[in-house]
């Protein structure tokens, strides 16, 4: 029988029990309310019991019979269990995953909103000098005071990480990079970045050195062909053409040589180059004649270059841009084509230098590769052509130093553009001679 049933079942009988007495007393409705007052005593005192047991502060109501309260406080025992059983499961699953990111070899550190500190693992302890729970609650740039770190975290842009040297250890390089989530929650990830700069450092400085190195011996090789080809011009041993090749193979090595160099010299300064006025409008100028002088008449060289131009930066870095872009525009142009160096004025004080010509064209595929180092779209014709494979890479390099960017156009057999965009805050351009604003 449900428990309801035996309720109703009690109470008719109560009420059954006391009419007949009621009744017989002559006092029937006095009976009544009096069984009724009773049940509902009885049922205030099971709900006190009730109340105390789910409070923590009583045993826990047993009725053997049965009854609505019995039935109700095992309902409530069994909602009890189960959450315990979560509770327990959840509270495992979180000690797993603060073992696991206690475990981790970068430092992770929670903020809240506020930038406070909520939570931090043992490699964020170590990295950052971070202590448990000394620091929990604190403003974290209270902790990192380093004025680029206070801009990163105070700029709200997090695309990218921020490199910082520790505060704890100052030989530590760090990577640091605010990851958000949540609702305004944010994520600081710490990582030692101190041996893969020093590999860095290292990689980079073999090559210089190496190069540096190769520069003396191959002169001097380069030297004996040159004298040994004047010998052979006469005589009939066959020896011209293959020293003649070892000329031209020396002249590779030695432009080959003098690109690495120029690269590892421009990865040595970081940051953006320092601000000599160079006068652009005679460096392109003097950039074209060499370009027509190595076509030889074999293409149109055009140039469309306002007079007063100057920017600020390096020019031997920036001479070494147009002079590969033209070069390879030279390279890479049939005999016939066109080559256009030309400057302009765009939108926000843009000043865009294009090198354009009307050449084999590049596909599409290449277009995002072409200024990796060695990067060839045919390998084979590149190095044919005398090209290094390194002349982009160059340029890319030289042109971020100069906070611009390199845009690439191009379309197979029809011609490639490359567009260097410089910054307005780097240009000047004479009001007389542009007839424009300048900046
Ligand atoms: P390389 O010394 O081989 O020319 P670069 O770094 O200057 O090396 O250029 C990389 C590759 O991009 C070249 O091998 C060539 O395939 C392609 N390339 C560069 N400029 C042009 C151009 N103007 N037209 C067609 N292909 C080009």
């Amino acid at each position: 029988m449900s428990p309801w049933a035996r309720e109703f079942r009690t109470l008719g009988l109560l009420l059954a029990f006391a009419a007949s007495i009621g009744g017989w007393l002559g006092q029937l409705p006095w009976a009544l309310c009096i069984a009724l007052g009773g049940r509902l005593t009885w049922h205030l005192w099971q709900l006190r019991r009730f109340e105390l047991w789910l409070g923590g502060r009583g045993r826990r109501p047993v009725d053997e019979r049965m009854d609505l309260w019995a039935e109700v406080t095992g309902e409530v025992l069994r909602i009890k269990r189960r959450s315990q059983k979560r509770k327990r499961r959840l509270s495992a699953i979180l000690k797993q995953f603060l073992r696991s990111t206690a475990a981790l070899p970068d430092g992770t550190v929670v903020l809240s909103p506020e930038s406070r500190i909520v939570w931090f693992n043992q490699a964020a302890q170590r990295l950052l000098g971070l202590r448990s729970p000394h620091d929990n609650g604190q403003w974290v740039a209270n902790l990192i005071r380093m004025p680029a770190f206070i801009r990163y975290l105070e700029g709200g842009v997090y695309d990218e990480a921020i490199e910082i040297f520790s505060p704890h250890a100052p030989d530590v390089l760090l990577s640091l990079q605010i990851v958000p989530y949540g609702a305004d929650q944010r994520l600081l990830v710490v990582r030692d970045i101190s041996r893969e700069r020093r590999l860095d450092r290292v990689r980079k400085d073999f090559v210089a050195n190496a190069s540096h190195e190769l520069r003396t011996p191959l002169t001097v090789l380069s030297g004996y062909v040159e004298m040994l080809i004047e010998e052979a011009q006469d005589d009939r041993s066959g020896w011209l053409m293959p020293l003649t090749e070892m000329r031209a193979q020396a002249a590779r090595m030695e432009q080959l040589l003098a690109d690495l160099l120029l690269l590892s010299r421009l990865d040595e300064t970081t940051g953006a180059a320092k601000t000599e006025r160079v006068d652009l409008s005679g460096l392109l100028t003097r950039c074209c004649a060499e370009a027509a002088r190595v076509a030889a008449g074999k293409l149109v060289i055009r140039s469309d270059i306002p007079e007063g131009l100057s920017i600020r930066g390096v020019e031997g870095e920036l001479r070494s841009v147009f002079d590969n872009l033209l070069s390879n525009a030279v390279k890479y142009t049939p005999s016939g084509g066109t080559v256009t160096l030309a400057a302009r004025r765009a939108t926000e004080g843009l000043l865009l230098v294009e090198v354009a010509d009307t050449g084999i064209g590049i596909a599409a595929e290449h277009l995002p590769r072409l200024t990796e180092r060695f990067y060839r779209v045919d390998g084979g014709r590149g190095r044919d052509q005398g090209g290094t494979g390194l002349g982009l890479a160059i340029v890319k390099h030289a042109l971020q130093r100069h906070e611009a960017q390199l845009v690439i156009h191009s379309q197979p057999g029809v011609g490639s553009r490359f567009e260097c965009r410089f910054p307005a805050h780097r240009v000047t351009i004479l009001e007389a001679a542009a007839g424009q604003s300048s900046s």
